[in-house]
């Protein structure tokens, strides 16, 4: 008897000519999951992937990494047996365990086999019924479907044992700088990103010493926690952003301080994307969250950039946003104390409809001076 997960992909199952590239990108992130447990990964047919487990292995903690990765959709576990209904009785009642309903679900590769997938359907489910308690058939909507599946010299029995993340493989999008702050909302926007196969490039604006060491320590922890989506590592970018946000303070009419800042963001991230050969930006921002998120004010940030920006949380209230939070785990993180932009840079009665005459002339005074005068340090979080 050999024991099994049997992976689904989620929706590559829609790429028609280009699934080939997208398998594959799935398969090498699988595949390095499965390194650290010395286990390899088999291509079945009808987009299915095959691991064969050995008794050394703690199968939960392999589910519950597996079930993170982008692009898989359930996960399966079960038995390759010889073909013999008795030792698959055996399996279906330890895949059935404390369940109230079930149904088998017959296939045979092998068409010479006899009896056919419906008589094994009856077969096998009278034998689960005449040796469980308190169990019953439910064709429409039973609570295990335990499939059955006939090959020339075994049987595969297995069942559902988890839903896995769906979305793309990582790495199939390309690649986006994503802004990332301590707070609540830019790490949901990153892991949407990230499960739509978008490499994710997180950049940090520090302004040491305003916000200290505990804020950027906020920081990597939460890309360390996006890592268990990605498997790969993650390149963080942090800017020392001081002087533009000392000199924005300074010449710039208090009401537009954010918005002028978030312009030099963007525009550093684009810097940051060119070299990176990346080919968006993400940002945690949603509709009407704060002042600097109205509709005009976004407008006003969007002219600096000239590469799309994606803003996954756009529609989202905070309530769906922090469910989300809570869900990935950056929650707890993000509420710790330690904040990415400090009071003293935070305009006391922002504008909510940024006109462009106001702050233009001051801020190009600005982008002479320090258009390319910042710095930056990158570290690889593992
Ligand atoms: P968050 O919870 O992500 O901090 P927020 O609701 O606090 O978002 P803002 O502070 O207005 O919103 O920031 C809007 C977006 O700008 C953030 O979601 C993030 O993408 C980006 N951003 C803000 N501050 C920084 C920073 N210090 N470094 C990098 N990106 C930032
Ligand atoms: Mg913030």
């Amino acid at each position: 008897m050999e024991q099994f997960l049997l992976l689904s992909e989620g929706e590559l199952t829609l790429k028609g000519h280009n699934r080939r590239f997208f398998e594959n990108v799935l398969i090498d992130n699988i595949t390095e999951c499965l390194s650290k447990h010395n286990l390899s990964i088999k291509r079945e047919k009808r987009g299915r992937l095959y691991i064969k487990l050995d008794n050394s292995i703690n199968v939960n903690v392999l589910i519950d990494s597996l079930s993170k990765i982008p692009g898989l959709k359930v996960i399966y576990q079960g038995y390759k047996i010889k073909r013999d209904f008795d030792i698959a009785l055996n399996v279906i009642v330890n895949l059935l365990k404390n369940a109230k309903s079930f149904k088998i679900q017959a296939s045979r590769v092998d068409k010479n086999f006899e009896p056919n997938s419906l008589e094994i359907n009856k077969l096998l489910g009278q034998k689960v019924l005449d040796n469980m308690n308190s169990i019953k058939v439910d064709i429409k909507n039973p609570e295990i479907i335990v499939f059955v599946e006939v090959f020339s010299d075994h049987f595969k029995v297995y069942s559902r044992i988890k839903n896995a993340l769906g979305g793309l493989p990582y790495g199939s999008s390309g690649k986006a700088i994503c802004l990332l702050s301590t707070g609540i909302d830019s790490p949901v926007a990153a892991f949407l990103m990230l499960k739509r196969g978008v490499e994710i490039i997180p950049l940090y604006f520090h302004t040491p010493p305003y916000t200290g060491n505990n804020a950027l320590e906020k920081v990597k922890n939460l890309v360390r926690n996006l890592l268990k989506f990605t498997v790969q590592r993650i390149k963080l970018y942090i800017v020392n952003y001081t002087e533009i946000q000392l000199s924005i303070k300074k010449n710039i009419p208090e009401k537009y301080w954010t918005i002028v800042s978030r312009r030099f963001m963007g525009r550093i991230a684009e810097d940051i994307a060119t070299i990176e050969k990346a080919r968006a930006i993400v940002t945690g921002e949603s509709l009407g969250q704060v002042a600097s998120q109205t509709i005009s004010n976004l407008a006003a940030i969007d002219k600096v950039f000239n590469i799309p920006v994606f803003r996954p949380l756009i529609g989202m209230d905070k309530e769906e946003i922090v469910k989300i939070a809570q869900h990935i785990d950056t929650y707890d993180i993000s509420i710790r104390p330690g904040i990415d932009c400090c009071t003293l840079f935070s305009p006391k009665h922002p504008e909510t409809k940024a006109k462009y005459y106001e702050f233009i002339d001051s801020e190009k005074e600005i982008l002479k001076y320090l258009r390319n005068n910042y710095s930056f340090v990158t570290e690889v979080i593992k």
